[in-house]
């Protein structure tokens, strides 16, 4: 018995008092942002120091009477909760500042920026008195708001932390971070490779093989027309306002699919595998050539290692990452003769030394089956970009996300 914490994400169902209420408390949130962000970046140009969520707050809490006295309308959570969030973001500008430092990351460092109500009206977070009922959830300030799906949220037997609401092309949604007692069950499958392809979603060790769906390129053509569409309205202008929600609507749709097919591929490989070896893919430099960024970005792969490595925990089942350097498709899975000749263009693996001949794939994830033996890495938190729309649950990320190679979260 060991507990977890996990976000239930659903969506609201909200009238028109309450939409107005949920767009206030994202506007406050939006500008207890920026203006936070404006103070920090004005303090320590004249100081060197910046002041934290808490001195933010307190001095927002006096702005409250003379500048901005309409933030009495919403609950103090949202301004405060945004604070904090700046603080985060500044913290992980400066982690990924001093991995660059030291040589480790090649990306970019993330320096908080403003947020806009251009790229959507974001989100508020609130704690306090929370509570679910079947199909209603209670929150400060705004009352019970009507869910579109009943008995998704937990209504008791949790310990509830926050819940964030947040639009997303139009629609609300309300995410609730909870912790619960969990009980890991025995997990007696086999032991996989999975081998993550652009061709295929990915191929396993035993042969099986996920395709695939490439929801993006398939709906690109119609995402491409509805760009268009966009730019081509005068700026400012209520056709310009529907054909954006439009491309967001599109937008949201690829979203979902991409989200519903990763999360079935990973419930099912973490339900049924007692070790799933997974190859350590450098996704973020990858992404970077251009070519392989929009089939890669299509898979999903980020999100994918995120999601097996929380729901492993959940079903007793153990994630190896295996080194980025280990030549994975270039081995032979039967003697261990390695190819330096072979390409990408190469499908199938011919054996020189042993005369196996077998699919490239699942030569390479049979490699990475065997690897499970061999490292004592299991791997139980990491980072990757937070695909998930919809209906999503996830468990509290790691810190240590830039360290992918070993840790293991206390489950
Ligand atoms: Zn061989």
């Amino acid at each position: 018995m060991s507990t977890i914490q996990r976000a239930y994400k659903t969506e609201l169902d909200l009238n028109d008092q309450q939409l107005t209420a949920c767009r206030k408390h994202a506007g406050a949130a939006r500008w207890a942002y920026n203006w936070g962000l404006a103070r920090k970046q004005d303090a320590y140009r004249k100081t060197g120091n910046s002041p934290s969520a808490i001195d933010l707050h307190r001095e927002l809490n006096a702005l409250k009477q003379t500048e901005v006295p309409w933030m009495y309308k919403v609950s103090k959570c949202a301004p405060q909760e945004a604070l904090r969030n700046l603080d985060r973001a500044f913290a992980h500008f400066f982690r990924r500042a001093q991995l660059k430092q030291q040589g480790k990351l090649h990306g970019k460092l993330g320096y908080p920026t403003r947020k806009s109500k251009k790229r959507g009206l974001g989100s508020f977070r609130l704690t306090g008195a929370i509570v679910v009922f079947p199909g209603v959830i209670q929150l400060p300030r705004l009352g019970r708001l009507r869910l579109k799906e009943r008995g998704y949220l937990p209504t008791g037997g949790v310990k509830v932390f926050s819940a964030t609401v947040t639009e997303q092309a139009g629609h609300w949604y309300v995410s609730l971070l909870v912790e619960h007692e969990h009980v890991v069950p025995e997990n007696s499958g086999p032991v996989v490779g999975v081998d993550l392809g652009l061709k295929r979603l990915a191929t396993l060790s035993d042969g099986a093989i996920a395709e695939n769906p490439r929801h993006l390129k398939t709906r690109l053509r119609k995402i491409k027309r509805l760009h268009r569409a966009v730019t081509r309205k005068v700026k400012g202008s209520q056709n310009r306002k529907k054909a954006a929600r439009r491309l967001g609507t599109a937008y949201r749709t690829v979203a979902n699919q991409r989200a519903n097919t990763l999360h079935q591929f990973t419930s099912r490989l973490a339900k049924t595998k007692s070790v799933v070896v997974i190859e350590d893919l450098n996704v973020a430099g990858m992404l970077k050539n251009h070519s392989l960024a929009l089939a890669i970005g299509d898979v999903g792969w980020g999100a994918f290692r995120r999601q097996l490595t929380y729901k492993a925990a959940w079903y007793g089942c153990r994630v190896v990452v295996a080194s980025r350097w280990e030549p994975s498709s270039k081995t032979c899975s039967g003697c261990g003769w390695v190819d330096d000749t072979l390409t990408l263009a190469d499908r199938v693996f011919h054996c020189e030394a042993c005369g196996l001949v077998l699919d490239r794939d699942v030569n390479a994830a049979i490699n990475l089956a065997q690897l499970a033996g061999s490292s004592p890495d299991s791997l139980n938190a990491c980072g990757g970009d937070g695909a998930g729309l919809g209906r999503t649950a996830q468990v509290k990320r790691s810190s240590a996300k830039q360290e992918p190679d070993t840790f293991s979260t206390p489950v």
